[in-house]
């Protein structure tokens, strides 16, 4: 039992870390944990505080510390759950409880009210649309979207017109200048998306899809909490089902929590959102300021919405009365947190949802090997949706060998098939997205001769290229540090065109406009959407059909709809398949899954190409033939085998000083720690690798090295954890050397 418990009196300013140290009495120690409402003397007055933390001694002067006076009873507050959250993920992922409260608690910024603007129109309908045919005639995209938005919404707030519709503030200026608009200005808080017109939006569920909200609320209402993964293509009506659902969820007197990954959170689906729900729902996105989103927890509190909307941190939703957590794309790697505490929002969910008494739905196309497990173990209720809404078939899939190419004499990117199919959709005026796969563009050596890539002998993962300072670089193992160098003819046919593999969507533009001089082409990356040109504002141009070939990375796959693409490259599938991660087949099947879905979702059937080195390869035979189940049980033998989440679990301490001496000391140290811990079990149920270099073994001149364990149960890692960081704790030779831990990795 606990001696002493850490209590914050006050956590709506940014003082989360001002915590005060109290004694337990005896006769409260079994009702004192992590969130609980105490009463606590301060001062002269009694006031009450909360507990962030137990702990079994002080650096403090014993004599003086104070006791707690009193439990608080009656309704749990919502703050209480929040820090047992907190509590909870810092138990399981690591790092300060303060770190662990910033993450679910937000901070009022002491900071005026920001001015709310809200953009209407002053033109009558006939007007508009004859106004916004003369901006699509002169090419003013920007004032067309804008003007668009606005026949469809009389009124929108600023921030979702410079945000989601990507209208600069300059063009809205130029609109009110010309008597298009008005911009209303106040100070009184708004809902980011301003005053909707009510039109009544409600869709009949089909067969399928009711049956899943049926069966989701009947075991809501009976009280069951098992966590749901509803797989279903795209296309197949989630996003309705989640409506039906939430909906019910608020009849019951609940509210509920969207997760949706940032990119697809589109000015499309929160419009779906927004027509059936009006101002009972808000949206999160990472363009809030700190005070904005401040006041979007706020009004969650205060009942003045029902549903949030929003990415990761969404989940953390001061809703008193929570009734359900939705998390669409649940296999997303973006829901793993990437600062201290590394949380995952999946399992944070299915926590919080624990903890409240809420219901849990997890959809995806792709449901990821750790979901898909759950559901065939039990842990998980499993509901599917077969086949698109409106009977639209999937599209057919050829996959190309790039080898035979080469053999043949075709050396360019693109295949003969693909250029083939490409010229037909030119002569025909629909679409064509050409998707590069930018994972593992971080050198891998592969052979073009026969497609064999270099791996390490002990830990089937690619060895990744590392430049030397002199010489000729080396090949490193980023699991166990085995290094080698690197061979100058491929060990697996001898030929001499072997290297570390390099194309990037510039290359591929160049490419396309050589071969097809007339086609008008946009290009979609990292580097495009930085400026200016950005992202909506590609993908709307591309969908108003102002060029023919769209060429992209990851981002141009995820969630949109363009009726007229009916052919789908996919340039190097296997790129993601040589990334030193044990995910990589995972998120190879989940990329081909979703870049095949963007073909033939308007009238005509789409076709999809797939050029690969490793046309057997089971992430891209199953992914041809949209066969998860089939991918499943190839890969989970796989994991099985090698003793990989979901099978057994990871996790990675990270080591780091700006001294390597100490770094490497410390690292090693703490593995031998580690190990004879290891060694006192009596099952060996768990297992240590490295120390070794980190994949990027210097940042900024912080030099990290890292330690993997792998166990079959979390709770031993867990273990870990706690020993590491008793174990450096006033010890003289971390003084310099700051640890982190990294659970079940999304990209190791
Ligand atoms: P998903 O979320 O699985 O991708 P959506 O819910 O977005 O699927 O549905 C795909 C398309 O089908 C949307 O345009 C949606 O409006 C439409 N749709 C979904 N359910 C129905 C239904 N029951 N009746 C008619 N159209 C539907
Ligand atoms: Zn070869
Ligand atoms: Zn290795």
């Amino acid at each position: 039992m606990a001696e002493f418990a850490n209590i914050i009196v006050d956590i709506s300013n940014e003082k989360l870390d001002k915590t005060f140290v109290y004694r337990i009495p005896q006769a409260l120690s079994s009702k004192i944990s992590v969130g609980v409402r105490v009463r606590i003397p301060f001062g002269s007055r009694k006031i009450t505080g909360y507990v962030v933390e137990l702990k079994d001694e002080t650096e403090y002067d014993v004599s003086r510390i104070k006791e707690i006076a009193g439990v608080v009873t009656g309704s749990v507050p919502i703050e209480s759950q929040l820090i047992a959250l907190a509590g909870w993920m810092r138990r399981n992922y690591g790092g300060t409880m303060n770190q662990a409260l910033k993450t679910v608690i937000p901070v009022k910024e002491k900071k005026k009210a920001v001015e709310k603007k809200t953009v209407c129109l002053m033109l009558q309908p006939a007007e508009a649309k004859s106004q916004l045919a003369e901006y699509i005639r002169k090419h003013n995209t920007a004032r067309a979207r804008l003007l668009e938005a606005l026949i469809a919404q009389r009124e929108l707030a600023w921030e979702l017109i410079t945000g989601r519709l990507n209208v600069s503030g300059s063009v809205i200026s130029a609109l009110e200048s010309a008597g298009v608009v008005k911009v209303l200005r106040e100070t009184r808080f708004r809902n980011p998306v301003g005053q909707m017109e009510k039109k009544e939006y409600r869709l009949r569920l089909n067969e399928g899809q009711q049956r899943v909200v049926d069966a989701v609320l009947h075991d809501y209402d009976a009280g069951g909490r098992k966590p749901w993964l509803l797989k279903g293509v795209t296309g197949s009506g989630k996003t309705e089902v989640y409506m039906e659902l939430i909906a019910q969820i608020i009849a019951r007197g609940k509210q509920a929590i969207v997760l949706i990954p940032e990119i697809a959170l589109t000015y499309q689906t929160v419009m779906r959102f927004y027509n059936r729900f009006f101002d009972r729902v808000s949206i999160l996105n990472s363009r809030l300021s700190a005070g904005e989103r401040y006041d979007q927890f706020l009004r969650a509190k205060n009942g003045e919405i029902d549903i949030m909307i929003g990415p990761r941190s969404a989940l953390f939703t001061p809703f008193p009365r929570l009734g359900l957590i939705i998390i669409d794309e649940e296999h997303e790697n973006s829901y793993k947190s990437g600062n201290v505490p590394r949380y995952h929002a999946r399992e944070t969910g299915v926590e919080r949802a624990r903890m409240a008494g809420a219901g849990i739905v997890l959809g995806s196309a792709t449901p990821s090997l750790e979901s898909y497990y759950r559901a065939e173990n039990g842990e998980y209720h499993m509901a599917e949706l077969t086949g698109r809404v409106r009977e639209k078939p999937l599209p057919a899939c050829t996959v190309v060998d790039l080898r035979e190419e080469l053999k043949e004499g075709n050396r360019s990117i693109l295949s003969r098939r693909l250029t083939e199919l490409m010229e037909e959709r030119l002569r025909k005026g629909t679409q064509t997205m050409l998707f590069l796969n930018r994972r593992g563009m971080a050198g891998f050596v592969s052979c073009r001769a026969c497609g064999h890539v270099i791996k390490c002998p002990h830990c089937d993962v690619s060895l990744a290229w590392h430049d030397a300072v002199e010489g000729r670089g080396r090949l490193v193992c980023h699991y166990c540090g085995h290094e080698e160098a690197p061979a100058a003819v491929c060990p697996a046919c001898g030929s001499k065109y072997i290297g570390a593999f390099k194309a990037g969507t510039q290359k591929i533009e160049q490419v396309v406009k050589a071969r097809f001089p007339r086609a008008r082409v946009l290009r979609m990356d990292f580097d495009t959407t930085r400026s200016k040109e950005s992202y909506e504002q590609i993908l709307s141009a591309f969908a108003n059909r102002e060029a023919d070939i769209l060429i992209g990375t990851q981002m141009i796959v995820k969630g949109h709809d363009f009726p007229y693409v009916t052919l789908v490259g996919v340039l190097a599938a296997d790129l993601s398949l040589n990334v030193s991660d044990f995910h990589a087949a995972e998120r190879t099947f989940q990329l081909l899954t979703q870049a095949a879905g963007r073909a033939g979702r308007g009238e005509f059937p789409g076709e999809v190409v797939i050029q690969t080195y490793h046309p057997g390869h089971y992430s891209i035979v199953t992914a041809a033939a949209q066969d998860y189940g089939a991918f499943y049980e190839r890969e989970i033998e796989y994991r099985r085998m090698l003793l990989y989440p979901p099978v057994w679990n990871l996790l990675v301490i990270l080591c780091a000083s700006e001294r390597e001496e100490a770094a490497g000391r410390g690292a090693a140290l703490l593995a031998a720690e580690i190990n004879a811990y290891a060694d006192r079990q009596a099952d060996r149920k768990l297992y240590l690798i490295g120390p070794a270099d980190a994949a990027v073994a210097k940042v900024k001149d912080i030099y990290k090295k890292v330690i993997y364990m792998k166990a079959r149960d979390y709770q031993t890692l867990v273990a870990v954890k706690d020993l590491a960081e008793h174990y450096v704790r006033d010890n003289r030779d971390y003084r310099d050397v700051a640890l982190q831990f990294d659970f079940n990795p999304a990209d190791g």
